[in-house]
C-alpha cells in the first residue's frame, strides 16, 4: 500500500504511483470522453469516470481510490494531461476528474459517516435544505513580501489562507495579498439533509454540509434530491478543543429522482396489499387503523385516509397543471385530539413531515432568503417543511400561528403547489407538491355556536378556501360521549401501565385483560403495511372518472348551485368542484381500481357535504354559503352591509354629516338591530368605504 510522505511538496511522476495507471486506464476507456471533453473545453471541465469502469479494468487501483482517496484523484488529474489527444488551441488543459458510482459499502446514509470516512471517497443521499450564493474562494494566492516585493504563489487547499512563511529574498515575515494576480475559484456551500423517506418515526434528520466549486456550482436548488460523490473532511475546532466539525468537498453531483415513492414492496407484500384492496370494508379497515388510541372522529379519518392515498396530478393540453394533492384543514376545540391525528398520520404518510406553524427559525414552513452565518455573510436560499416534504405530505399544527412571511407563501404553495422568493435580488421559485393537513384552534379559545364560523377563526378566508376538506371539531358537552372518551383514554392509559409493570417488574397477572385493549387499539393494517400499500397505489393506479361519476358529480354541484341560486347566495365555487374531483380519484385508489366508480363519488360528495355543512352554514338562515369564506361574510352579512352603505350613501346626498342614530333608525326597518349596525359601519370604515367625521356622526367616502 502507498504511504504518503509527511512533508507535502507538489507531487510529482516519481513520487505518486499512480498516475501511468490512470494513464493507461485512460487511454484504454475513455479516450473518446477526453477528445470530447478536450473539443469543448474550457466551456466543459469535467471528466465524469465511473467507478465501475476502474473496478474491471483495474481493481487494484479501484482499491487504491477508496483508501488513498486524495493522491488518486490528483494522479487522475495529471494524468489527464498525458492522454494523447489532438489538442486544439488549448494553452492549460487541466480538466477535474469526477468520479461517481462508488460501491454499496462507500455509501452510507448521513447518520453512519464516521471518523472512518474522514479523507475517503463516500457517495450519500439527501435533500437539499440550504443553499448559500456562489461566492469567490481562493485557488492560487500571490503573496507580495510587504518589504522587498518579492511574489510567491501558493496553491490553496485549507479554509485557512497558507502563507510563506519567510521570505526568501529579505528573510521578512509579512505578507500581502495580490488579488489582481491570484486566481479565485466560484464556490458554494449546501447543507443536505436525510430524506424522509429514509426516516422512521419521528428520527430527526441528519445534516451535512457540502462545498461545491467551480463548475459544479448552481447546479441544484433547495428541495432537490441528490447523490453526492465527495471526500469528507474536517474543520478545525474553533478555540482549544478536540472535536472537530466535518464537511463533503464534492466530486460529483447526480440529481436522483424527486418524486420519492422509494418503499419497496415484495411479492408477497404486493399480494396481501391487493387482498386488502378487494375487501369491500377495505374504508373501515382504513379508518380503524389510523389513529386507533384515538376513539371517535371517523369522518376526519375517512378523510385523512384519502389524503393519503391522494387524487391524480393532471398536465392540462396548455401546460397547466392541476394538483392532485388533497388538502384537509381541521379547526377545533382544544384538547380534541388534533395534534394527535396530525402524528398519527406523520407516522403512516410514506414521506412526510411534521412541523407546529411557530417554528423557531421563521419561514421554516414554505421556503426563504436569508442572511445568515451559513452563508458566509452572503445570502443564503432556505427550504422549509412544504418544500422539503415535496412529493409527500406536511401536517402544519397551530395552523392559525404561523409567521407572516409562511402564512402568505401558503397561498401559492396549497393551490400552485410552488413556493416562489423574491428577495434582495433573489428571484426563485421551489417546487411543493405537498399535500397538508392542517388543525388551527378557534381564536377566542372555544368556539360559539351561534357566531359564523369564519369570525371565530384567526386565517384568512382567501387561504381557508384553498382546503378541499375543512373539519369543525367542536367539544360538545354529551353524557354518553364524554364516558366513551373517557372509557376509552382509562383502557388505553391502563393498558399502557399494564405493559410496563409487565416488562419492567415481569409481574403479568392481567394478560388477558391486555391482549383484549390491545387488540382495541393495534392498528388491522400495521403502520409499516399502510405505508407500502399507500405508496404502491400512488405509484401504479391513475384512475379515469367514469360516465356515471361525472353526471353524479356535476348533478350534485349544479344542485349546490341552485340551492344558492334562490338565495342569491354561492353554495360552491369551482373549487368544491375539483376538490370532489380529487376525494373521487383517491377513493378509487385506495381499492386499487382504475376507474371513478359511483361508489367513489358518493364518498367523495358525503365527505364535502359533511364539511361544508360543518364550516360555512350561515348561522342567521341555516343554509350553505360558500361566500363564508370566499369573502369572509355570509350571504346575509353580506347584503345587511349593502343596505347599511345604501342608507349612509343616500343620506349623505342630503346631509353633511350623517348622524348614526338615523342609520340605526332606518335599519332597524329593514330588519337590522343596532348592534349589527354599529358592527357594519365599523367593517365600512375599515374598507375606506366610510369614515367618522365627528363621534356619532358617519360620513360616506
Ligand atoms: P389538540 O391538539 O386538539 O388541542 P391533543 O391532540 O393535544 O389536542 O389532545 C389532548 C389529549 O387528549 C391527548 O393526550 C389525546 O390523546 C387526548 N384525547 C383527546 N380526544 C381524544 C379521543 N377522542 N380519544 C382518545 N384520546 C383523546
Ligand atoms: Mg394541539
Amino acid at each position: 500500500m502507498y504511504e504518503p510522505e509527511e512533508d507535502e511538496g507538489p507531487i510529482t511522476r516519481e513520487d505518486n504511483p499512480f498516475i501511468e495507471k490512470f494513464e493507461a486506464f485512460f487511454k484504454d476507456r475513455y479516450s473518446k470522453e477526453i477528445e470530447r471533453l478536450v473539443t469543448n473545453y474550457p466551456k466543459k471541465r469535467s471528466l465524469h469516470v465511473d467507478f465501475t469502469d476502474i473496478e474491471h479494468y483495474d481493481p487494484d487501483l479501484a482499491d487504491e481510490i477508496l483508501v488513498n482517496s486524495d493522491i488518486c484523484i490528483e494522479a487522475a488529474t495529471l494524468a489527464i494531461k498525458n492522454i494523447d489527444v489532438p489538442m486544439l488551441e488549448i494553452d492549460e488543459f487541466s480538466p477535474h476528474v469526477r468520479f461517481h458510482n462508488l460501491p454499496p459499502e462507500r455509501q452510507p446514509i448521513l447518520k453512519d459517516i464516521s471518523a472512518a470516512h474522514i479523507s475517503k471517497l463516500i457517495t450519500v443521499e439527501g435533500v437539499i435544505q440550504q443553499v448559500t450564493e456562489v461566492l469567490p474562494k481562493l485557488k492560487y494566492a500571490t503573496w507580495k513580501c510587504t518589504r522587498c516585493e518579492a511574489a510567491y504563489k501558493i496553491p490553496q487547499t485549507k479554509n485557512q489562507p497558507k502563507t510563506p512563511t519567510l521570505c526568501t529574498e529579505c528573510k521578512n515575515r509579512t505578507f500581502l495579498l495580490e488579488e489582481e494576480t491570484s486566481e479565485f475559484e466560484d464556490y458554494q456551500k449546501i447543507r443536505i439533509q436525510e430524506p424522509l423517506e429514509l426516516l422512521k418515526g419521528s428520527e430527526q434528520a441528519t445534516n451535512l454540509d457540502v462545498y461545491v466549486s467551480d463548475d459544479l456550482v448552481n447546479m441544484v436548488s433547495p428541495g432537490d434530491r441528490l447523490k453526492l460523490t465527495g471526500i469528507i473532511r474536517l474543520v478545525p475546532p474553533k478555540e482549544k478543543k478536540t472535536v472537530y466539525g466535518r464537511y463533503l468537498e464534492a466530486v460529483h453531483i447526480e440529481e436522483t429522482d424527486k418524486e420519492f415513492e422509494e418503499v419497496e414492496i415484495s411479492k408477497e407484500e404486493e399480494a396481501h396489499i391487493k387482498e386488502l384492496a378487494a375487501k369491500p370494508e377495505v374504508y373501515d379497515v382504513l379508518v380503524q387503523s389510523i389513529a386507533p388510541h384515538i376513539y371517535g372522529h371517523e369522518t376526519v379519518k375517512e378523510a385523512i385516509a384519502l389524503q393519503l392515498f391522494g387524487g391524480v396530478k393532471k398536465v392540462m393540453t396548455n401546460d397547466q397543471k392541476v394538483r392532485g394533492n388533497i388538502h384537509i384543514l381541521l379547526v377545533g376545540d382544544p384538547g380534541m385530539a388534533k395534534s394527535q391525528i396530525l402524528k398519527a398520520a406523520d407516522a403512516i404518510a410514506p414521506k412526510s413531515i411534521y412541523v407546529a406553524g411557530k417554528t423557531t427559525s421563521g419561514a421554516g414552513i414554505s421556503a426563504t432568503a436569508v442572511k445568515d452565518e451559513f452563508g458566509d455573510g452572503g445570502w443564503t436560499l432556505k427550504a422549509g417543511a412544504l418544500v422539503l416534504a415535496s412529493g409527500g405530505m406536511a401536517m402544519v399544527d397551530e395552523f392559525d400561528k404561523m409567521d407572516p412571511d409562511d402564512r402568505s407563501a401558503m397561498h401559492e404553495a396549497l393551490e400552485q403547489q410552488t413556493i416562489s422568493v423574491a428577495k434582495a435580488g433573489i428571484v426563485t421559485k421551489f417546487k411543493s407538491e405537498t399535500s397538508v393537513l392542517a388543525a388551527a384552534n378557534p381564536k377566542f379559545s372555544r368556539f360559539d355556536p351561534y357566531q359564523p364560523f369564519i369570525d371565530q377563526i384567526n386565517l384568512p378566508p382567501t387561504l381557508i378556501s384553498r382546503f378541499d376538506l375543512f373539519f369543525m371539531i367542536k367539544d360538545v358537552l354529551d353524557r354518553t360521549k364524554d364516558q366513551e372518551i373517557a372509557n376509552h383514554i382509562l383502557r388505553t392509559h391502563r393498558a399502557g401501565e399494564m405493559m410496563l409493570q409487565r416488562a419492567k417488574l415481569k409481574i403479568s397477572t392481567r394478560d388477558r385483560e391486555l391482549e383484549e385493549v390491545q387488540k382495541e387499539i393495534t392498528p388491522e393494517i400495521s403502520a409499516d403495511m399502510l405505508k407500502k400499500y399507500i405508496s404502491f397505489a400512488r405509484q401504479n393506479i391513475f384512475p379515469v372518472l367514469s360516465i356515471a361519476g361525472m353526471k353524479k358529480i356535476g348533478d350534485f354541484y349544479v344542485s349546490l348551485r341552485d340551492q344558492g341560486r334562490k338565495e342569491g347566495a354561492y353554495a360552491a365555487t369551482h373549487r368544491q368542484l375539483e376538490g370532489i374531483i380529487r376525494l373521487s380519484e383517491a377513493s378509487a385508489r385506495v381499492r386499487l381500481s382504475n376507474d371513478v366508480e359511483e361508489q367513489d363519488v358518493d364518498r367523495a360528495i358525503r365527505l364535502v357535504k359533511g364539511s361544508l355543512e360543518d364550516m360555512v352554514t350561515d348561522p342567521e338562515t341555516g343554509k350553505i354559503d360558500i361566500d363564508i369564506i370566499t369573502s369572509g361574510q355570509t350571504h346575509t352579512q353580506l347584503a345587511n352591509l349593502k343596505k347599511v352603505l345604501a342608507i349612509i350613501k343616500e343620506k349623505g346626498h342630503e346631509l353633511d354629516m350623517v348622524p348614526m342614530e338615523e342609520v340605526m333608525t332606518e335599519a332597524k326597518t329593514l330588519g337590522i338591530d343596532s348592534e349589527k349596525v354599529r358592527d357594519i359601519i365599523g367593517k365600512l370604515q375599515k374598507s375606506g368605504d366610510v369614515y367618522y367625521p365627528k363621534h356619532g356622526f358617519v360620513k360616506p367616502t
